[in-house]
């Protein structure tokens, strides 16, 4: 195997960083400072990763996390079986309808929502409350 004679780094090599700007590890693209992100632990107070590229993994990320469909259980509403995207977004809308989200419990987060339905179905045959199964205070 032979050994490239180490060359100083180009602003097209991985981990190139100057005065001005640095490469981003995730497009490979050299950019100006302003445009990368700031990371505090980084010695001078910049992370390697551009916006663009971050706010990008950022959004993956947050779609991977909605994907999920999650079966809950409210232990403060008599067990109330309810599923959601957002867990988040359940408990402020929940909390609105007047419920006590603050100790929610997932019982298992589906990669469909059909997956998500079925064990709800199931768990509202099973007794415990929810919107689609067995109702709490019925209405007369
Ligand atoms: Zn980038």
């Amino acid at each position: 195997m032979k050994y490239k004679t180490r060359t100083k780094p180009t602003p097209r090599s991985k981990n190139y960083f100057d005065d001005k700007g640095c490469v981003c590890n995730s497009c490979n693209t050299y950019k100006e400072y302003q445009f990368i992100i700031k990371e505090p632990r980084y010695p001078n107070g910049y992370g390697r990763r551009c916006k663009e590229c971050h706010n990008e993994l950022n959004r993956q990320s947050y779609l991977k996390r909605q994907g999920k469909t999650k079966v809950y259980m409210l232990p403060n509403e008599d067990n109330y079986v309810g599923i959601t995207q957002s867990m988040l977004d359940r408990a402020r809308r929940g909390r609105r309808q007047g419920m006590d989200y603050s100790d929610y419990r997932i019982l298992m987060e589906c990669d469909t929502r059909k997956d998500a339905e079925e064990l709800e179905a199931l768990l509202h045959d099973m007794g415990y409350p929810g919107k689609y199964g067995y109702k709490k205070n019925p209405i007369q």
